[in-house]
């Protein structure tokens, strides 16, 4: 759709995911510098984050420390020679953050659900090379998403990566925000070009989730990772809970796989490529099978509504989700996945069924009428 550069290249991560780490937020200018400098030590990130202005979600709590933290990140990048990378919110943010050098811009995810206060970043971009990573917005609208990241490139920028950091949610969840992974699978779909970061901080909401929540962002072929980290993560004043020391995050990043995202060796390929074809061949059955029982469902259709009978028969509905589950679980299936998978064939057979019974009432209809 659009020409992007990837991540790898404005943070000349040499093939390496990309590690932006550093504070939930800018505390004091001791805790910016000393945690740059075990970053930097520890010889494995890219780029030192921290929050300047904090969008809270109730009031009265810290809400950052403003323009003050960006004179220690210069500091800190000055110490280390880390690229700075901060969060903004509004134009004043964006013109602030440029004036103090910064390297890296990100919107947040509640700005993201914005669309005037993304384009007022967006306008105070123009005519600026500087990267801007744009977070999901909090609700799981891929559009919402998109939308922001083409505001960003309108601007003229080409550096833009995605940051994934998961959706809110009313229901009890292990996660603070749900990852929902098939959305940023989509937005690489749809932008082959962007570059996606997983943000497992937010994801997780916890530091024990950290390594998991990596890993399969990793094993998603991820281009990179921004992890909270914090000198006494303990006494953070915001997220404390999913912040890590640096040394836990190379201990983190110690047990990480990281996998290949190209087959090189012919001798795999062939390997992967015969798999790949079986794989084709059951989408093919899968796909067959889909059809005839939608065949069956129309005939269904229309003996109902030769009967008047109505198209949902909840008892009947349940009857198969509870034989499906049932199943499931002898099968290795998750009762998640049959539970949406069946939800979907249900919802096709119930449109079949309206389609077969509304040509059956148009032709007596016209039977009737002539
Ligand atoms: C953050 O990165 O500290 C932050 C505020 O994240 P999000 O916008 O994902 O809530
Ligand atoms: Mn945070």
């Amino acid at each position: 759709m659009f020409d992007l550069t990837p991540i790898s290249e404005w943070l000349e991560t040499n093939g390496k995911p990309a590690i932006i780490s550093g504070p939930c937020s800018a505390e004091t200018e001791e805790q910016v510098l000393k945690t740059a400098e075990l970053l930097s030590q520890s010889g494995m990130v890219h780029a030192l984050r921290a929050g300047i202005w904090k969008p809270r979600t109730r009031p009265d709590t810290f809400e950052g420390v403003g323009e003050i933290g960006l004179k220690w990140l210069q500091k800190a990048k000055a110490n280390t020679g880390l690229k700075t990378a901060v969060e903004v919110a509004n134009g004043k943010h964006v013109e602030a953050a440029l004036n103090h050098d910064i390297d890296i811009l990100w919107i947040g995810a509640r700005t993201t659900v914005n669309p005037f206060s993304v384009q007022e970043i967006a306008d105070a971009l123009k005519g600026v090379d500087i990267p801007v990573m744009v977070k999901n917005p909090i609700n799981p609208d891929l559009g919402l998403w998109i939308g922001a990241i083409e505001r960003v490139h309108k601007s003229g920028t080409n550096k833009i990566a995605a940051i994934h950091r998961g959706f809110s949610q009313y229901s009890e969840s292990k996660y603070r925000n749900v990852p929902q992974w098939e959305i940023p699978i989509e937005l690489k779909r749809l932008i082959p070009q962007i570059s996606l970061i997983c943000d497992p901080s937010h994801i997780g909401g916890k530091r024990n989730m950290i390594e998991e929540i990596s890993q399969k962002a990793l094993d998603l072929n991820y281009s990179g990772l921004m992890i909270e980290s914090h000198i006494t993560p303990d006494e953070a004043w915001s997220d404390r809970e999913q912040q890590v020391t640096p040394d836990t995050l190379v201990e983190i990043f110690a047990s990480l796989t990281t996998r290949n995202s190209g087959v090189t060796d012919p001798l795999l390929e062939h390997n992967l490529e015969e798999l790949r074809e079986k794989i084709d061949a059951i989408d093919d059955n899968l796909l067959e099978l889909l059809s005839t029982r939608m065949n069956v469902a129309e005939e269904i259709g229309r003996y109902k509504g030769q009967h008047n009978m109505t198209i949902l028969q909840t008892e009947r509905w349940n009857e198969i989700l509870q034989r499906a589950m049932r199943k499931s679980t002898e099968k290795g299936l998750s009762k998640d996945f049959i539970q949406k998978y069946f939800n979907a064939i249900h919802q096709e057979s119930i449109n079949h069924q309206v389609t077969v019974m509304n040509e059956q009432k148009k032709s007596s209809k016209t039977e009737q009428n002539s």
